[in-house]
């Protein structure tokens, strides 16, 4: 009896280590994924492309901002602040007459350019470049 006992414990004990292997695997295996995946579905660093008149005139990375950045597009009389934070792109301050492109507010993806009408200024965010993208352009 007190041997079954002995041996009823033992097995108890080793389930109890195999559960904390797998329980750190587990963790060590999760901390992994999301670490990697978010990489994996986003291979290229993210940019903010700044049209003037149609025209290419800038190109901002949004990646690995831990501090924001200002960044002026002065054209003649026309003045845009655009400030970059973690990811994402704003329109700090304007002087067109109507401030939409302020009100806009901030992006960090595709789905709505920021537009400036008056300064015919485009802010466009990519989700970094494919090699399509590259055989497009
Ligand atoms: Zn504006």
């Amino acid at each position: 009896m007190k041997n079954v006992q002995n041996h009823f414990r033992k097995a108890v004990v080793t389930i109890n280590q195999k559960h904390w292997i797998f329980l750190l695997a587990g963790i060590f295996l999760i901390s992994l994924l999301f670490g990697v995946l978010p990489r994996l579905f986003s291979p290229a660093t993210p940019v903010a492309e700044i049209y003037q008149d149609g025209v290419l005139i800038q190109t901002v990375n949004l990646d690995n901002t831990s501090a924001p950045i200002t960044i002026p597009i002065i054209h003649g009389e026309q003045e845009n602040i655009l400030e970059v934070t973690d990811g994402g792109i704003r329109m700090k301050s304007a002087n067109c007459p109507d401030k939409l492109c302020v009100h806009q507010g901030r992006i960090d993806s595709g789905a709505s350019p920021i537009v400036c009408l008056p300064h015919r200024l485009v802010v466009q965010v990519r989700d970094g470049y494919s090699a399509t993208d590259a055989i497009s352009q």
